[in-house]
């Protein structure tokens, strides 16, 4: 499977999926050859090479809102859980922290090594689980489901450390992202909903592979694994204020490649910075696919700005920002993650930055204060301010 990291390919499998998307409530679990069943987007909506809004909308234009509710509601999964972590940061540095930790005991754990390193390439002889681990190696993509089994039997079938699990996904995962990734496999670990394990059954992957798997010896009992408890939400982000008139530069990461929004309020911009990310996602080497579809999907982005400004990679982007004489420096925003570090480390070396939250974030982000049930509630309202918002 290779993906195309250009907006229009985006937007050309959501045309295909659009029609698609009134039977997705009924046969989304199914994880088939070729993923017949589900829309295949979130390598586009990761980077928002096509936005959640644009999904949204896209889906909408064809179909009753009750016709695709559960489809919405998966799209806005995406949302609670940026949300979610954004008013909770210190859950992704325990999460970097207990990756360096796993990885420390790999290297001092012999018996932990090859057992990880086994179930890293598809080695240990339970049925799907060897086949889901060189599928994601080798496309980039599994489907929800299989991520689901694949986690609850990395954590209780395997008993490896879930944030090695982690891990390997962001690893690998072309739209390997900081909240759905850390956040799925808290959940599935019983960390994220305290005291909820998600336990894998043979039953329910046979019946979800048309019988293609059929594991033995899967823990059947899942206990939620140690972890400090949730941390209170902090206050949602609000976005910086661009000031007009100033001389100004535009920094591009990969958390959000439609930066029309960001240009709309600083038209023109001096110079541009691109900003590294995917290759930190991880300690270890993150993969081909993960590295070409990000860099290609920057490079569909700047061929979009049309060549508006001078591009550079630089490692000092406050130096950057000096040499190009700029009094501000604007991007959108860059959610908990790699991106986002970087960029607060320059503003801290004096990068003069302003990062600009859409208005859906701004307006849905605030509600991830609960579980996704009392989120949930919120989406009508969401989606009307969508479509207010669209033919304003
Ligand atoms: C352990 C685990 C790890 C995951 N890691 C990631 C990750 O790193 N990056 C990532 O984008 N998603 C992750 N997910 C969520 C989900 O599996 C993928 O978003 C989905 O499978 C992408 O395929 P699709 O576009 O065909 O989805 P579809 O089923 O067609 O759904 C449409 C869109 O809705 C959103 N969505 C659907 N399900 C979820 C969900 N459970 N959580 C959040 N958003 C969702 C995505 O934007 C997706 O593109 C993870 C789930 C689990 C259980």
């Amino acid at each position: 499977m290779t993906l195309e990291p250009t907006r229009a390919a985006g937007l050309a499998r959501l045309e295909d999926f659009v029609p698609q998307a009134g039977a997705y409530a009924r046969l989304r679990n199914y994880d088939l050859p070729g993923h017949p069943h589900v829309s295949g987007l979130s390598p586009w909506i990761r980077h928002r090479l096509v936005t959640e809004d644009e999904v949204v909308r896209a889906v909408l234009a064809r179909h009753a809102p009750s016709a695709v509710e559960k489809f919405l509601q998966e799209v806005f999964w995406r949302t609670y859980w940026k949300g979610w972590l954004e008013m909770r940061p210190s859950v992704w540095l325990h999460y970097r922290a207990e990756v360096r930790r796993g990885l420390d005991r790999v290297q001092s754990e012999a018996g932990l090594r090859a057992d990880w390193e086994a179930a890293c390439r598809g080695e240990t002889g339970i049925d799907g689980f060897d086949h889901w681990a060189r599928e994601l190696a080798e496309t980039g993509y599994l489907h929800n489901h299989a991520r689901m089994w694949f986690a609850s039997i990395w954590c209780f079938t395997l008993r490896l450390p879930w944030a090695l699990g982690a891990d390997f996904f962001l690893r690998h995962l072309i739209d390997g992202d900081p909240a759905s990734n850390t956040l799925g496999w808290r959940w599935v670990a019983g960390i994220q909903t305290p005291g909820k394990t998600y336990v894998a059954r043979a039953s329910n992957i046979a019946q979800y592979t048309e019988f293609r798997f059929r594991p033995a010896g899967l823990a059947s009992h899942a206990a939620p694994l140690e972890a400090p408890p949730n941390p209170a939400p902090g206050p949602a982000p609000e976005g910086d204020s661009v000031t007009p008139g100033l001389r100004t530069g535009l920094i591009l990461h990969e958390d959000d490649l439609s930066p029309g929004f960001v240009l709309d309020r600083a038209p023109a911009p001096a110079a541009i910075a691109v900003v590294p990310g995917a290759g930190d996602r991880s300690p270890l080497a993150v993969s081909q696919n993960v590295l070409a579809f990000t860099e290609g999907a920057i490079a569909d982005t700047l061929a979009r700005l049309g060549g508006a400004a001078a591009v550079s990679r630089p490692d000092d982007l406050a130096d950057w920002a000096r040499e190009h004489g700029l009094a501000q420096v604007v991007s959108p925003w860059a959610p908990v993650g790699p991106a986002r570090d970087r960029l607060e480390a320059a503003r801290a070396a004096g990068l003069p930055l302003r990062m600009v939250l859409r208005a859906s974030d701004a307006a849905a982000w605030p509600h991830a204060t609960k579980g996704f049930f009392k989120f949930k509630d919120r989406i009508p309202k969401l989606v009307d301010r969508l479509q207010d918002a669209a033919s304003a």
